[in-house]
């Protein structure tokens, strides 16, 4: 039997020798959760104007240095310039204080002269004279304003031609409202994996079955990776339950096979059981198989395989076991296969003593917590749940993590840093969700 870590590096070889993965284009609606397969530029600098910071008046800020609460300063109104308007050239008459009523967004006015207004006073700290349709017509100024107060310059946010986003940049909606500030709608993502998957199991029944005779179980797993999967923007396929019969499964194979995916996943039948077929079935069709078994706790018997350009995992059935076959090897798999790199490490203390089988590299369902105990403030904490046998799947309701603890150990001590992985998989990087 081979280590989880050799498992690892069998998977991250045989995806290596898949080669370069595709791209296509796609529109910003369509972009969430996509991984760029380009490096983005800024194509135009922004603001793309200079503009108000604040509701206020636009100033030359040298006419105003006089201004004191002793000394105040009388402005003459010019106008006022709203969001959205075309900016308004005006030249400043010689020796003239004048000032634009102006609107937070809206452009400042601009002057070919030496002289500009440069500077923004928020409305709140002026005197203003109105006429009976509510013009402003007059300020009054009782403090300097300095340059470049309130106002938002041409390219202070981005400019154009600096780099925006690399080639592996995971979109989120804040990428998309950068993308959108700029215009950026159409840009190249990597390709979503395909994988079709299928549960086995003649005692499985659908999920939605509402009075379950003896002997027949619901089928919990088909629901969860295909959620799962989803939620890791992968394209999936469900096709369906398989009898525990070799023959069937050979046929689903082959109509698995047909769909030309990435990776096949099926659930069950792959341990020594009297009808745990799938390891001879896929001999018999000529699969390369790397590895049958891992020193893992839930999930050892699992299968992998290769037909050529689809990859073929086989989990056990047991929905934990199940689980962990998705998220320690299935997801790390389509994430080398996309060359998107490794999952960023993420430490815990063990918030006590735990015993463990040596020789098993176990992932228990547990649940992290950020400490704010005294001495232990800030500090990432996680709790090993009960209920870790790979049938029960009631503590993955209070799980928010996995628990990894290591093949050569048999005990770890309260406090000790252990690695751990957020529930559900996502592309973006170091995201944790408690
Ligand atoms: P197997 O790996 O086929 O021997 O199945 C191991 C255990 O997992 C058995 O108790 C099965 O009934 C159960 N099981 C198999 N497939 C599923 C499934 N899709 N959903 C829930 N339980 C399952
Ligand atoms: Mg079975």
């Amino acid at each position: 039997m081979i280590s989880y870590a050799r498992a690892r590096e069998i998977l991250t070889r045989v995806a290596g020798e898949r080669g370069a993965w595709g791209s296509e284009t796609v529109t910003l609606d369509q972009a969430m959760g996509r991984i760029l397969a380009q490096d983005l530029a800024s194509p135009e600098s922004v603001p793309s104007f200079d503009n108000s910071a604040m509701d206020g008046f636009a100033v030359n800020s040298m006419d105003t240095f006089s201004a004191s609460p002793a000394t105040p300063l009388v402005l003459n109104v010019r106008g006022c310039i709203a969001a959205g308007e075309t900016p308004i050239r005006g030249e400043f008459p010689q020796g003239a204080f004048d000032t634009f009523e102006i609107m937070t967004g809206a452009p400042m006015p601009f002057s070919e002269s030496a002289k500009k207004w440069d500077a923004v006073i928020k409305i709140e700290e002026v005197e203003v004279t109105r006429d009976r349709e509510g013009n402003a017509k007059s300020i009054v100024l009782r403090r300097a304003v300095r340059p470049s107060e309130n106002v938002r310059f041409l390219g202070t946010d981005f400019k154009r031609g600096n780099p925006l986003a690399q080639k592996g940049h995971v979109i989120t909606a804040e990428s998309i409202m950068a993308l959108a500030t700029l215009g950026v709608v159409k840009f190249s993502v990597l390709r979503r994996p395909k994988v079709v998957f299928l549960s086995t199991g003649r005692e499985l029944v659908d999920s939605n079955t509402a009075d379950l005779k003896p002997g027949f179980i619901r089928n919990s797993s088909a629901p969860f990776i295909a959620a799962a999967l989803k939620s890791f923007g992968v394209d999936a396929k469900f096709l369906g339950v398989i009898a525990d019969d070799a023959s069937e499964f050979e046929r689903a194979l082959d109509q698995a096979l047909a769909e030309k995916p990435d990776v096949i996943l099926t659930t069950g039948a792959v341990s020594m059981g009297k009808f745990d077929f799938v390891a001879q079935v896929l001999e018999k069709k000529g699969a390369q198989t790397f590895f049958h078994k891992v020193n893992i706790r839930p999930g050892k018997p699992i299968l992998f395989a290769r037909f050529g350009e689809t990859s073929f995992f086989g989990v056990p059935g047991n929905p934990v076991s199940t689980a962990v076959g998705l998220r320690f090897f299935v997801i790390p798999f389509l994430r080398d296969l996309m060359g998107v790199g490794k999952e960023p490490a993420l430490m815990a203390r063990l918030d006590r003593a735990v015993k463990k089988p040596q020789g098993l590299e176990c992932f228990y369902k547990a649940r992290l917590w950020v400490s704010s105990d005294k001495g232990q403030q800030g500090q990432l904490r996680v709790k090993i749940l009960s209920g870790q046998e790979s049938f029960m799947v009631s503590p993955l309701l209070e799980a928010n993590a996995w628990a990894v603890l290591p093949e050569q150990r048999d005990a770890l001590k309260e406090g000790e840093l252990i690695e751990v992985l957020p529930l559900g998989a996502t592309l973006s990087e170091g995201v944790v969700i408690l």
